[in-house]
């Protein structure tokens, strides 16, 4: 059995065993299974490092483990490096361990356009913003630019990466939401945007997911905007690590068909679904 799974903390409503599993199921891949793997920050590392031990030979890397990951790698590629942060392992055979950032490349297909030329307004300052900046930056957009809550981070994120910080969102041809925002209550509110400001961005693009979809996709998708949600962005990205570690073409139908089927789109807006042990079924949004 070669065994794969997430890493993270809380890890327990993440789609991704869902997505991967299918996608072994369509392939035949019979041997493999995906699973998820709740590990507190203080055991990370040893845990990381057992896992092939007990026939893992590769795991996907979120909240709030992104950073420990590319730390404990004996190889990281450049993208990971420069991002400063991992969200890929494979676990090899000598007992080295690679790192790799798929969230990057992962936005970047999910697009409808190339962003070459572009320019792009990206929302927070986290994990998520860094791989989304450099992915842009790197894509050759004309001008990335960065806003978040807390300006100095922004300040700081945009000099570390050759970006422009703004102190209020601007128009732009590409928006993305890397902000929390609209996880618990699928909301905008507390960003400085309002929906009918929408209008001034060709594409929006939302990270964070949830049962019923975000109110800024919604709001975006009625003034006209193309629009890609986080679930989209957590189908490339994870298309993107089964083939790291499987050399198999992903099968990105049935891998989104997956991640879909298991975050129900039914329940609309402002009626926040629960799971039947009472929690929501909003969780940390990726991985
Ligand atoms: P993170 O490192 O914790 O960063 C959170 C960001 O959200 C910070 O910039 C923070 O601003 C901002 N923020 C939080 N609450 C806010 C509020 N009330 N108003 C304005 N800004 C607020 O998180 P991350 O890893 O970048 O992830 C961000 C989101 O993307 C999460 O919802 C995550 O689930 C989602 N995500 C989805 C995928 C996917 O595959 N779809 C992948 C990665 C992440 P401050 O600096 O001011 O605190």
């Amino acid at each position: 059995m070669k065994r794969l799974g997430v890493l993270g903390w809380p890890v327990a409503h993440s789609r991704s065993p869902a997505m991967h599993n299918a996608a072994f199921r369509a392939l035949g891949m019979t041997d493999w299974h995906y699973q998820r793997l709740p590990v507190p920050p203080e055991v990370f590392t040893e845990t990381v490092k057992a896992l092939r031990g007990s026939g893992f030979v590769g795991a996907n890397v979120t909240i709030p483990h992104k950073e420990a990951a590319l730390a404990l790698a004996d190889e990281a590629s450049d993208a990971a490096r420069e991002i400063g942060a991992a969200n890929t392992l494979e676990l090899r055979e000598d007992g080295s361990i690679r790192a790799s950032n798929t969230d990057a490349p992962g936005l970047l297909e999910a697009l409808p356009r190339d962003p070459r030329g572009a320019t792009a307004l990206v929302l927070g300052a986290g994990g998520s913003a860094r791989a989304c900046l450099w992915a842009l930056r790197e894509a050759g957009a004309a001008r990335v630019a960065v806003w978040n809550r807390t300006a100095e981070r922004a300040r700081a994120l945009a000099e570390e990466l050759g970006v422009d910080q703004v102190d209020r969102p601007e128009p732009a041809d590409i928006l993305v939401n890397c902000t929390s925002v609209g996880l618990s209550d699928g909301r905008f509110k507390d960003l400085p945007l309002d929906a009918d400001s929408l209008g001034r961005y060709e594409i929006v693009v939302d990270l964070v997911y949830r049962s019923g979809g975000t109110e800024l996709i919604a709001r975006a998708r009625e003034h006209g905007c193309s629009v890609v949600d986080g679930l989209e962005i957590l189908v490339r990205q994870g298309a993107l690590s089964f083939a790291t570690w499987t050399d198999r073409q992903p099968p990105i139908e049935v891998m989104r068909e997956a991640a879909r089927g298991s975050v129900s789109g039914r329940q609309g807006l402002g009626q926040l679904p629960s799971t039947p042990d009472g929690g929501s079924l909003s969780g940390p949004g990726d991985g």
